[in-house]
């Protein structure tokens, strides 16, 4: 008989690829998987156990011991972690950092640019229609086409009972299933529905639930006891026994990318674990992401026999169109409107049809992804701009608080009667937010009962629940507000669908701009007039011109994505190239600055062929809650390459480094500001 391990692997909670040996605890209670408090430096420190060895590693003279175990039973298994190695080794982190990541923290993931959930769940499994089964049959096939699919599909077409009948099928079989939502759409309602329908074999995740909680779901999931698991990005980790289906709703949404260490893309971990547990992945979208998209396009499944496993295979994604609304009716009339020549914030179109849509008792939804009373001060006199003292983004006008704030760090300050610059009073706020939109509606329409919903008015637990149910039931006739509205779009009272200002997103510095513009407008009027034919979409807008609008206005996904995809090959973006990138931050601009070009210049001296340094420069958020902000790009044609620089670039780095300046590197970036 082999004698039990005497010496441990612990990884920790940091940066690099650090492991460190520990000799068994007194108890004897150590094993692979189990966190352990050790001593670590001058103090203690809880790790992950990742490896057992029989004989201390050669050439360490002094093998501490493991002080306490913390868990009874182990957390990770095997799996799990080969599956946080690759993790760390593809997005550049810590071994330890990728294996936190994985446990359900209570970390709040931020949604952004998130839509809400497609559709509500049925409550009864209802007939499918052609296409559905089609689908059905292709995913669930014996022999797949594909191990990769994409329910490409408009609004209300039936692609959560597809997702969910795949799921009853492969639980059947004894699979395993997880399912992802965003965050945003992962309501009180949706997690009811999939409990109703899987009872105690489902557990959910949600931002909402304390550590202790989402933990025991874990360990419940770790025992064989859960079946399927929904939840947002982090779910992609769940270790779900007999892994059979991963599915990725609304693929397409940004809130899939983690904004913090390991900055992770749950679809590409999707992905990996698909391939590595011989799992089918499932995605689904009405407007897919520019990556996906090209993949679907590249390779037509029903041409191109499928290559089994092998890394170096391009990946192939089987696409499954829905093209029907179940419900009957057509997709609704679509109007740019130009505000060029407007008088405020309300076109005389849009306010025809709110009062029309009044008139024949209906209601109206007012959409405009920016909150608060104005956003930017400026002076008509001497240029003077108002911005954060933190953060080199303006202030925006909050009425009612009667102050001005920034959005990203939430200073806060009375704002100046008169240019503080030069004193003139030709100085103020200019630009809309809800919150002046919520006046100028009240102001027009005296008669008509309308209720903001955007992070300032629904801040208390369970607000926006209340003020949308109170919408469903007709309780008031305009409801405004940002992207959190968009659950509110499935009302069947619901006519019109106003979207106050298109182009917010289209000047930002990000070649994904008009992608993240497109999407946004499409699944905004996807969701009008689902249940009834006369479903009016108004979309104002200062470039009534602008391609990406137009596109979205007739629901043309593949046009845009045929204009867009040329544009990115000639620009060499993604998807036809792969990004890192290098944020170097902080209090002092000069250490910054010497820090991020310390980086670059390692980077240059060892480019790989066809690759290249975009850079180094300030990001377009220069300042950011008192940081100063430098980056530069990676650019190359192949992964392998860039992560082999990547490496070299940050051990050069990390030898002479500053310790008053992070340095941060985002694999595959979503997100350029
Ligand atoms: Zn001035
Ligand atoms: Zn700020």
């Amino acid at each position: 008989m082999k004698a039990p391990p005497a010496y441990f692997d612990i990884v920790f909670d940091i940066p690099g690829d650090l492991r460190f040996s520990y000799h068994i605890d007194p108890r004897g209670e150590a094993a692979v998987g189990k966190r352990a408090v050790v001593p670590f430096g001058r103090r203690e420190s809880t790790g992950y156990i990742t490896a057992s060895r029989e004989s201390p590693p050669e050439g360490i003279k002094e093998i501490k011991d493991i002080r306490r175990v913390v868990d009874k039973e182990a957390i990770f298994d095997e799996r799990d972690i080969a599956l946080a190695q690759w993790v760390a080794g593809y997005y550049l982190c810590g071994f330890g950092q990728a294996l936190s990541a994985m446990i359900p923290s209570g970390r709040r993931e931020a949604s952004y640019s998130a839509f809400a959930g497609e559709e509500e769940i049925p409550p009864a499994p209802l007939e499918m229609s052609a296409e559905q089964r089609k689908a059905m049959e292709a995913i669930t096939a014996e022999n797949p086409a594909a191990s990769t699919f994409y329910l490409f599909g408009i609004t209300g077409s039936g692609k959560t009972e597809v997702f969910l009948r795949a799921a009853e099928y492969f639980m059947k079989q004894g699979g395993g299933v997880i399912y992802l939502v965003p965050e945003i759409s992962l309501t009180h309602q949706t997690a009811e529905a999939i409990g109703q329908r899987f009872g105690s074999a489902a557990a959910t995740f949600h931002s909402r639930m304390s550590p202790a909680a989402r933990f025991t779901e874990w360990m419940r999931i770790r025992r064989g006891e859960v079946r399927i698991v929904v939840g947002p990005r982090s779910a992609v980790f769940a270790p779900i026994r007999d892994l059979s289906l991963i599915i990725i709703d609304e693929e397409h949404d940004g809130s899939y990318k983690s904004e913090n260490t390991p900055r992770y893309h749950a679809r590409q971990v999707a992905m990996r674990r698909s391939r590595t547990e011989g799992a089918r992945l499932v995605m689904g979208s009405a407007t897919p992401s520019a990556e996906a998209w090209e993949i679907m396009q590249a390779e037509p499944y029903n041409q191109v026999p499928l290559k089994e496993g092998g890394t170096g295979a391009s990946p192939s994604i089987l696409r499954l169109d829905l093209t029907r609304r179940l419900s009957g009716g057509s997709p609704p009339e679509i109007y740019p409107v130009s505000l060029e020549h407007s008088e405020g914030c309300l076109s005389d179109e849009l306010k025809n049809e709110i009062r029309k849509t009044a008139r024949m008792g209906r209601q109206s939804i007012l959409f405009l992804n920016r909150r608060g009373f104005a956003y930017f001060y400026h002076c008509r006199h001497c240029g003077f701009e108002l911005s954060c003292k933190h953060c080199s983004v303006s202030l925006t006008w909050h009425k009612k608080l009667g102050r001005a704030i920034c959005h990203y760090c939430g200073y806060s300050e009375i704002p100046p009667q008169a240019c503080p610059n030069c004193g003139s009073l030709e100085a103020g706020f200019t630009g809309f937010g809800t919150e002046l939109i919520e006046e100028e509606v009240s102001r027009t329409f005296p008669d008509l009962r309308i209720r903001r919903a955007d992070s300032d008015t629904t801040s208390r637990k369970g607000s926006l629940e209340e003020t949308l149910d109170l919408f469903r039931t007709g309780a008031f006739d305009i409801l405004l507000g940002t992207q959190m509205v968009a659950k509110g779009l499935n009302f069947p009272g619901v006519r019109l669908v106003g979207v106050i200002l298109a182009d917010t997103g289209l000047q930002l510095p990000d070649f994904r701009a008009a992608e993240r513009t497109f999407s946004l407008l499409v699944q905004v009027s996807g969701r009008a007039g689902r249940y009834f034919p006369d479903g009016k979409v108004i979309v104002q807008t200062f470039r009534p011109k602008d391609p990406a609008i137009l596109r979205a206005c007739a629901l043309d996904v593949d046009g845009f994505f045929k204009a867009e995809l040329a544009q990115r090959k000639l620009l060499g973006f993604p998807p036809y190239s792969r990004l890192i990138r290098f944020t170097a931050r902080s209090r002092d601009e000069e250490r910054a600055e010497k820090a991020i070009g310390l980086a670059a210049r390692t980077a240059l001296q060892s480019l790989p062929r066809g690759a290249e340094v975009l850079g180094p420069v300030e990001c377009p958020i220069s300042l950011r809650s008192g940081y100063y902000r430098k980056q530069f790009l990676l650019r190359g044609p192949a992964m392998g390459a860039l992560h082999a620089l990547a490496r070299r670039v940050m051990e050069v780095y990390t030898k002479q480094k500053d310790s008053r300046v992070y340095m941060e590197v985002d694999v595959d970036p979503v997100n350029l500001l």
